[in-house]
């Protein structure tokens, strides 16, 4: 059992978990990648919204955003918005299936043995697509920025100094990315403190165990129709639409 899995077991039972978000039993292996949705649901004791739910009836499925595509201007526009979640997350949520479809035949005796290492592959970049886009949606709001309140104001300043070393070092690794990627704030639970990290494409260079609590996606799809090259200007824009509400939730959730 992975260490997700484990988490996510001891903070919800898997039938409450499988009623709650209306999954079949085949949803069971896919538990990873909703592991922040159910568990931030859990603590907060609410239902999770239609846009934190990225799995349903046996299929990842890509949720609506909670805001329209022309919400979060100027800082993000509107047809970076449309084309980066209709086409550029649904290719992942398409993906991901197709993996696990796979997977599933693999393991059934059906599929090709053979070509596990390239199914496991395209789960893991696919896969982590998927997780990383919901989180990073819900992630926004218009009117967002600001700075986080509360305990998770606290465990930021215990992690990094204070909310001004978080956001240097956050918008310097969000920077640095080689290529295409995403900037990370996580929770790491055997130190029990907050780290931030870089993943180049989806999946590579993480820290197992680390639970994601704020993404910011710096592939270009995510900003080159409005900042081209200047990808620092687009990290900039970013942070004033965090809504650290959610953030917080997630790290409630997280550190349980
Ligand atoms: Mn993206």
């Amino acid at each position: 059992m992975s260490d997700t899995n484990e988490f996510l077991a001891q903070k919800l039972p898997r039938r409450d978990l499988v009623k709650k978000l209306g999954l079949g039993a085949a949803a069971l292996g896919a538990a990873p990648f909703i592991a922040s949705t159910a568990a931030a649901a859990d603590h907060g004791r609410r239902e999770p919204r239609e846009s934190e739910i990225g799995f349903k009836d046996g299929k990842f499925v890509l949720p609506p955003l909670d805001y329209a595509y022309d919400a979060l201007e100027p800082y993000i526009d509107a047809q970076t918005m449309e084309l980066h979640h209709s086409i550029h997350h649904n290719g992942y949520v398409n993906g991901a299936n197709n993996a696990l479809e796979k997977l599933d035949a693999i393991a059934s005796g059906d599929g090709d043995p053979g070509l596990v290492k390239h199914w496991t592959r395209e789960l893991a970049f696919h896969g982590s697509g998927h997780s990383l886009h919901v989180l990073f949606w819900n992630n926004m709001k218009p009117g967002g920025g600001g700075e986080p309140t509360g305990e998770l104001a606290e465990a930021v300043d215990e992690s990094f100094g204070s909310f001004g070393n978080f956001a240097r070092l956050f918008k310097a690794a969000s920077g640095a990315v080689e290529a295409s990627g995403w900037g990370i704030l996580g929770y790491e639970p055997l130190s029990g403190r907050l780290v931030v990290l870089q993943a180049e494409k989806h999946h590579d260079i993480t820290v197992h165990g680390v639970v994601p609590l704020l993404a910011i996606d710096v592939w270009e799809h995510a900003y080159y129709l409005r900042y081209q090259n200047r990808r620092g200007d687009y990290v900039d824009a970013f942070m004033n639409v965090v809504d650290w509400d959610d953030v917080a939730r997630r790290y409630t959730a997280a550190k349980g």
